[in-house]
């Protein structure tokens, strides 16, 4: 995994200062009101949540209200939103609240998280939102856009990833924008990196983006279970000499096991590389020119390739020289190095 790019406030307070949705909860953030919508939005989509919020604040608009009210109060202004344990959950913290905290919710993120019902992601919110510490509040939005900043290979579904993305988010923070902060990177989750096809031309981290340089973001994130193909980086060389190409075989085992392949050799080379490479093979290369890059497939691993095609002075025997007919009749060489194929 990359580490995250740096500076992210930076490139994302201005986008959500300009974007962000006018919600209700964003509006007078209290503790209290920032917690009842983050426990309503666990499974909940926004538009659903908007009017349950709204007549859920007007009947219980304080903490010492909910502590007081009948569970059955409660419930039925939960009523047809589902997962009820959120709904006696938050009740009961509200109990708590009023016994431990005076009724006042704690500006801490641990004792948040010691309340009912209170997890990492929410205690991150409210501690981010409504007290402007800097708590990360990591839910599957803010994972994916992780993910693909970081073209992070390991499962998002693994604990090990969150709490990784969770601290290095953490020292991102900005003392003066906590809450901005969370709540911009949730807003890129829900309406710009959205599951499937993020839309990164409206992204203001695109040029932080890992993912979206591989012009393929949709592959991250990684989901469990499931694990992405290894991406390398090759170049690959067709080497000239006298009117004929090296080529050279792999090896017994393995990926395209006894196949013959032009020269190559793993990472992206520029031009002074590629030569020196040519000349540690004893190929005294006289010059050299791009011949393109060009993608391969295999079922767990993508070869991506560039290209380069030298003059050589010299033909070392550590390659076999061929010619046209050589190549189309004693020496398969697999499609993987079609594109440069074609140029020889
Ligand atoms: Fe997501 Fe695209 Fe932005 Fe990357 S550039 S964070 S993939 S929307």
């Amino acid at each position: 995994m990359e580490k995250l790019p740096e500076n992210l406030a930076a490139a994302l307070l201005p986008w959500y200062e300009a974007s962000a949705r006018p919600l209700p909860w964003r509006q007078d953030s209290t503790p209290y009101r920032v917690w009842v919508s983050e426990i309503m939005l666990q499974q909940t989509r926004i538009e659903a949540a908007r009017g349950y919020f709204e007549r859920f604040m007007a009947a219980l608009p304080t903490v010492a209200d909910l502590a007081a009210a009948q569970e059955q109060t409660v419930l039925k202004l939960w009523e047809g939103l589902g997962y009820y344990s959120r709904a006696r959950n938050l009740h009961r913290a509200a109990r708590v609240v009023m016994e431990k905290y005076g009724g006042a919710l704690p500006a801490d993120e641990a004792a948040l998280r010691s309340l009912p019902g209170i997890g990492d992601y929410t205690a991150g919110a409210v501690a981010s939102i409504a007290f402007g510490l800097p708590a990360p509040a990591v839910d599957g939005n803010v994972l994916r856009v992780c993910a693909r900043l970081t073209r992070c290979d390991d499962s998002i579904g693994e604990l090990r990833v969150k709490n990784a993305f969770r601290e290095a988010l953490r020292e991102q923070y900005p003392p003066q924008a906590c809450g901005a902060f969370t709540s911009a990177l949730m807003e890129l989750g829900e309406t710009v990196c959205l599951p499937g096809t993020p839309d990164c031309p409206a992204c203001p981290l695109r040029e932080k983006c890992a993912a979206e340089k591989t012009g393929r973001p949709e592959r991250w994130p990684v989901m469990p279970g499931k694990k992405p193909r290894r991406i390398q980086q090759r170049t690959v060389f067709i080497l000239e000499h006298e009117g004929r190409v090296a080529l050279v075989r792999r090896p017994d085992k393995g990926l395209l096991a006894g196949l013959w392949e032009l020269p190559n050799t793993e990472g992206a080379l520029d031009e002074t590389e590629a030569l020196c490479q040519a000349d540690r093979w004893g190929c005294a290369p006289l010059g050299l020119e791009p011949c393109g890059q060009a993608v391969h497939i295999f079922t767990h691993l993508e070869w991506h390739m560039t290209g380069w095609r030298v003059r050589c002075g010299a033909a070392p025997d550590r390659f076999v020289w061929t010619t046209p007919d050589d190549r189309a009749e004693r020496y398969p060489v697999p499609s993987a190095f079609r594109a440069y194929k074609e140029q020889i």
